[in-house]
């Protein structure tokens, strides 16, 4: 029964939090995809066990643009950023083998926090990994930011989460000169897990822990910041920023170009 608290769980969390908009529909939407599994096993159903499941969640989307920012007259918006840097990990990581990589969006649509874990434990994903830029009404900060788990609760994950992380923040300053800012472990002053130590703060990062994936978020620097707006304002550098998180991927998982 183990199973039906988090379900619980993810019920109350979204009540309390509003899953930054999600309805409760949307919430009854994890039930519903959980439900397959009892959430204690990242295993694949595979019978090739070498092959490494990577789901690739493009930030905000269609209704919600998330943050945005102005370069030479030019307005840029979060969502179609992440969504080219996202595309660009998806076919960077396809030139690699024993992995098969799924998006939550492919396209400029709208789709709850709580829809994209479903998602990413349907496809029973080894990784969950959030594509984002950042924003700061301090327009001089910059850098790139991992967000993970603090580990209270499913270690094994948050650890995964922080190699990784950790790897793609030195890609993207070896490659692009991004500051690299390091983690960010932020908790939830509220919401508990179920072995009642505090949760995370961040939602996809929380959602993805209670759905056992590893989880997190990378932020690719500021979009409120010119210097970094720059490294990002065009396709090439986009694509860039991609093949640099593919890569960090690659090496965790030790994966090997086709
Ligand atoms: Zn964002």
């Amino acid at each position: 029964m183990e199973f039906i608290k988090k379900i619980a769980l993810v019920l109350v969390l979204c009540l309390f939090t509003g899953c930054l908009g999600v309805s409760s529909a949307m919430a009854a939407e994890v039930s519903v995809s959980t439900s397959t599994s009892d959430g204690t096993s990242l295993t694949n159903d595979s019978s090739d066990t070498d092959t490494v499941v990577i789901t690739i969640d493009a930030g905000h989307g269609g209704k919600d643009s998330g943050a945005s920012g102005k370069l030479k007259g030019k307005r840029y918006y979060e969502k179609n950023l992440n969504l080219t840097i996202a595309k660009a990990i998806r076919d960077e990581l396809l030139t690699y083998a024993n992995v098969e990589v799924y998006m939550t969006r492919s396209t400029d649509k709208y789709i709850s926090l709580a829809k994209r874990v479903a998602i990413a434990k349907d496809y029973d994903s080894d990784l969950l990994y959030s594509v984002h830029i950042d924003w700061s009404s301090s327009k001089k900060t910059n850098g790139a930011h991992a967000l993970v788990s603090s580990g209270q609760y499913r270690k094994s994950l948050a650890k995964i989460a922080w190699a990784v992380g950790s790897l793609t923040l030195s890609e993207l300053n070896q490659d692009l000169g991004i500051k690299n800012l390091g983690y960010l472990k932020r908790k939830s002053y509220r919401l508990k897990y179920p072995n009642k130590k505090k949760a995370d703060y961040y939602a996809i990062v929380r959602m993805g822990t209670l759905a056992n994936i590893p989880s997190l978020i990378m932020e690719h620097g500021y979009i409120s910041n010119k210097s970094d707006l720059k490294k990002m304002d065009t396709e090439e550098e986009l694509k860039a920023i991609g093949i640099a998180d593919a890569t960090a991927i690659a090496k965790y998982y030790g994966l090997v170009k086709k």
